[in-house]
């Protein structure tokens, strides 16, 4: 990479300034600036005033149809301005999310964003660079925050890495590696259309969704996605792994990947993955592990044991927007063996051929890591996150939400009418309504009325999952906004809304 300028450039200071625009010439820059700037100055204040004061609105309500009706309409052929489209976006549109920035938000794995976070993005919309690399910044603060992340996950020196849209993207990434590198043949040229042994990689029946999709696009079906069954705490079974490897082996077909789970969606358990990894290093199979939001647990002072073997898989992935607590969109892959990450997706083409100087000579090293060439600068907001806050703040908020995890189990062991569903190793709690006399069934029911008037109160949204077939709520702590008395207020609204739901 050059240091130093071509010294024999000419100077730039004869360029054209901003001239008067010719007859015809339009552009999409505001044709008043300095009322454009007003209007800024108030989105950016409506907007931190909307934020500052997030938990004294509901966590949800839902859009109402005249909001829905602002929003549909006729192609504009003639647009109504800066202003108006605001207004619009203002009262229609901003007041209704899911719900996901409030602290009694419990639902699903999703992050609440931060203030920083937003200005963040603001800012990289504005610098509005192309990622897949060039000579510029961002380039360099991906190449950091990829560095970082590498650290915090306890990879090795010379890992790589990319930002991804998110963990089903990261996850993706990483079974593209590793059946790359574990085919036996050179998937990139060949494909699957000749004759090789069939390909079979392996998780657990609480894998996430984006595997059967991943088999699908791998080209391989999901019929290669081997499922295989968990024990008691909802972890891999490896007595299961083994024999179905061995099984696999002797019918012909050729494994290349085990998928372990550090935090399975529904339940936030993590399998053994020390033993994973051993059983991949004999049996000379890809370790990837799914940390979507589990890996950070590693990050914090409390759980850190709970993932341990992580950082010896060949690929990690994991989000930054959901116990990062980033805004959307923002995910890792971290892949050992730098060669296999690339082979899938290394590319060349005349267009992006590195000059020695100039704007491409840092070259388009993202192009070569992932699907997309055009990337946003997702890793900004990243970098800032980590420099304004540092690791240690962020640890003390990652076991905060444990500790929130253990008070919301506490509280529904100690109350009679509620019971737990699953247990957890990390800061997702699976209970529900208990009620004498109700068989599974009216159970179901009930749990099913009580969860979606809980929602509909506004005082708090958890979600639903059905560990072992018993469908419960479920709260998954992932919210840097959460407070121990929003867990008491879940715990209360929950049991308050029980007694309305009568037998029927
Ligand atoms: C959310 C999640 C994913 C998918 O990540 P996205 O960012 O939603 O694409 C994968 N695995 C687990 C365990 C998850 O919780």
């Amino acid at each position: 990479m050059p240091d130093k300028p071509n010294p024999d450039r000419p100077l730039t200071d004869d360029l054209p300034t901003d001239g008067p625009l010719a007859d015809g010439e339009r552009h999409l820059d505001p044709d008043d600036w300095h009322a454009f700037r007003a209007l800024a100055h108030r989105m950016v204040d409506d907007t931190l005033d909307f934020l500052s004061k997030v938990e004294t609105e509901p966590v949800w309500h839902p859009m109402p149809d005249a909001a829905k009706e602002t929003v549909r309409g006729p192609l504009p052929r003639a647009g109504r301005g800066e202003s108006e489209t605001y207004k619009a976006f203002a009262e229609s549109i901003q007041p209704f999310t899911n719900g996901n920035r409030h602290p009694r938000f419990f639902g699903w794995v999703q992050s609440c964003g931060t203030p920083l976070g937003m200005m963040a993005d603001m800012l990289a919309a504005a610098m509005n660079p192309h990622c897949a690399g060039f000579e510029q910044a961002s380039t360099y603060v991906e190449e950091q925050v990829i560095e970082w992340l590498r650290q915090l996950m306890g990879f090795p020196k010379g890992s790589s890495g990319i930002l991804l849209g998110g963990g089903t993207m990261a996850n993706f990434v990483a079974l593209a590696a590793a059946r790359d590198d574990r085919a036996g043949f050179d998937v990139f040229t060949e494909g699957l259309q000749s004759e090789h042994p069939p390909l079979v990689f392996y998780g657990s029946s609480e894998l996430h969704g984006w595997a059967p999709k991943t088999a699908n696009l791998l080209g391989i079906g999901t019929d290669s996605f081997r499922v295989v069954g968990v024990d008691q705490r909802y972890r891999l079974r490896l007595d299961e792994l083994r024999a179905a490897i061995a099984r696999d082996r002797a019918s012909g077909r050729r494994p290349f990947c085990v998928a372990a789970s550090a935090g399975t969606v529904t339940t936030g358990a993590v399998d053994d993955l020390d033993a994973i990894a051993d059983l991949c290093r004999d049996e000379d199979l890809w370790f990837h592990v799914d940390g979507a939001f589990g890996a950070w647990a590693r990050v914090s002072s409390t759980h850190g044991d709970a993932v341990r073997g992580m950082e010896r898989a060949d690929s990690l992935a994991f989000d930054l927007h959901k116990w990062g607590y980033l805004p959307f969109e923002i995910a890792c892959v971290l892949v050992r063996d730098a060669a296999a990450h690339r082979r899938p997706f290394a590319i060349s083409g005349s267009y992006i051929v590195p000059t020695e100087r100039g704007t491409l000579s840092a070259g388009l090293p993202y192009a070569d890591l992932g699907l997309e060439l055009t990337r946003g600068f997702k890793a900004l907001k990243a970098w800032m996150l980590l420099n304004a806050y540092g690791v240690d703040r962020i640890a003390t908020i990652l076991d905060q939400n444990l500790a929130q995890a253990g008070r919301l189990i506490e509280l529904v062991e100690a109350a009679p009418d509620l019971e737990l569903l699953a247990p957890t190793d990390l800061n997702v709690v699976c209970f529900r309504v208990q009620r004498e006399g109700y068989d599974e069934g009216q159970l179901d029911g009930l749990n099913r009325e009580v969860l979606m008037r809980v929602q509909e109160s506004g005082v708090a949204v958890p979600s639903s999952a059905s560990p072992g077939g018993r469908f419960g709520l479920r709260a998954c702590f992932v919210n840097h906004r959460t407070r121990a008395s929003d867990v008491d207020r879940l715990v209360r609204v929950v049991r308050e809304v029980s007694t309305q739901v009568r037998a029927d």
